[in-house]
């Protein structure tokens, strides 16, 4: 998978899709965070609200508390999952400005998709300013992240460290006569502001978990797997102080993943060589401004409007797309990744030698995918798999089997880590 964006501008197969999302959000989460802030309930755990947009009317009245909502260039209807549990998520515990949040993904209705998406069938899209990625999940993954929300939102209040996917929203478009799709928003854990020079998925297991040398070396922003980070002999160049802190926030975080029966997840890491800094340019997010219609876009060249942020918080509260120009003025480095030790050197975290001092790489990490229960689905491919391959080196097995492998192998590659540890298949030489 190459983590290029393909911009999507109005002649684009998802374009209408975009849209819908992007409007949705915009309604949904706009009403509920311009409610009194109220302590959540056991109900907002399973709540969904409903929104129907239409494109025939300049204002449509809809009957969740007798608001009115502007109308939308499509017809559509937008559910918005648990919207105060992920409020409280955003503003407490994941330390989002909510006009920030929600100007990065609507001011100006743009995101970029994701190279080719993979065989899960997902679809990721980056909001423009390359914070936030939306991805598409399966009705599946939906159940389940709804049916963990409580235990997920404890776990995250427990641990404001932890490396697990940040998420900020979970939402369901239906077109008319078309198909739902549901899409969670959650963290880009790169950084929008530096090349990452090498990326790896690692899962902990070694069948299948090689990424070619041959296509890796053309291709710079190729996702490279376990094989590739064993046989090019990485290790993650961390002193003792932060080994120590992240081999725990990873245990923590595997218990709770183990506890939810969750497998299939992997650690992301994303490697910045500071001496070689920014100079390969592989950082796509200077895209190109596409305007949800033309007049709007007309309109927006000729207007020079001050662009200072109450402007933009203004154009925010007034709901109109077409206002939210302003928005690319606003300074590229948020503030929230300050508040978590894993992200905030730089928006991640510095390698540092046996001293504790600082060497200049810079990781960035976090457990992704982590909305694959063990179901049966699971099970038979572990049948499958384990008839023609060693069991051990499969990635798809029992989710205590899966979280103590994978931890084994994230402690063993630490620096100075316990080569014992080491699953089967990726040990040095093997
Ligand atoms: P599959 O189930 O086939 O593994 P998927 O569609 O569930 O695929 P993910 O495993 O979630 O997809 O992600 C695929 C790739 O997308 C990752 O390897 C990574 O390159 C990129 N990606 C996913 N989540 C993030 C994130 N939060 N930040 C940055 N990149 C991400
Ligand atoms: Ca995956
Ligand atoms: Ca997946």
């Amino acid at each position: 998978r190459v983590l290029v964006g393909n911009l999507i501008g109005e002649d684009h197969v998802n374009y209408v899709l975009m849209y819908n999302m992007l409007t949705g959000i915009r309604i949904g989460v706009s009403r509920c965070q311009a409610k009194i802030k109220r302590p959540l309930t056991a109900e907002d755990y399973t709540a969904r609200h409903k929104f129907s947009f239409d494109m025939r009317v300049e204002v449509l009245a809809f009957f969740v508390g007798n608001e009115l909502t502007p109308s939308a260039r499509y017809d559509f209807k937008f559910k918005d999952y648990a919207p105060w549990v992920f409020r409280e998520l955003r503003d407490e515990h994941f330390h989002l400005d909510p006009a920030d949040y929600l100007l990065s993904l609507t001011a100006k209705y743009i995101l970029s998709e994701l190279g080719s998406p993979g065989k899960s069938g997902s679809f990721f899209y980056f909001s423009r300013d390359y914070r936030f990625i939306i991805k598409t999940i399966s009705h599946s993954e939906h159940k389940f992240l709804r049916s963990i929300l409580f235990d997920y939102h404890a776990h995250v209040k427990a641990n404001p460290h932890t490396l697990l996917s940040r998420f900020y929203g979970l939402h369901r478009v239906k077109l008319p006569r078309g198909r739902k799709i549901h899409f969670v928003i959650m963290n880009n854990l790169f950084p929008p502001h530096r090349d990452v020079h090498e990326t790896y998925d690692l899962k902990g297991s070694a069948f299948g978990r090689e990424y070619p040398e041959e296509k890796a070396a053309k291709n710079p922003r190729a996702v490279l797997k376990d094989k590739n980070w064993v046989n090019r002999g990485r290790s993650l160049e961390l002193g003792p102080e932060k080994r120590a802190l992240l081999s725990e926030q990873l245990k923590r975080d595997m218990d709770f993943l183990k506890s939810m029966k969750v497998m299939d997840y992997s650690l992301l890491v994303g490697i910045h060589n500071m001496e070689r800094g920014n100079k390969d340019n592989l950082r796509e997010n200077q895209l190109t401004v596409f305007h949800p219609d033309v007049t709007a876009r007309r309109k927006a060249s000729n207007a020079k409007g001050p662009s200072d942020a109450s402007n933009v918080r203004k154009a925010v509260r007034s709901s109109d797309p077409k206002m939210l120009d302003v928005a690319s003025q606003l300074p590229p480095m948020p503030t929230d990744r300050s508040h978590f030790l894993f992200y905030q050197d730089e928006g991640g975290l510095r390698a540092t030698d046996e001293q504790n001092q600082d060497m200049d790489v810079i990781y960035y990490l976090g457990v992704i995918d982590i909305c694959t229960p063990y179901n049966t689905v699971k099970k038979l491919e572990h049948f499958w798999k384990s008839m023609t391959e060693d069991r051990h080196t499969i990635s798809c097995v029992e989710p205590v089997t899966y979280g103590q492998r994978f931890l084994n192998f994230l402690l063993s590659v630490m620096r100075g880590g316990n080569p014992a540890l080491r699953p089967e298949g990726l040990r040095p030489n093997e």
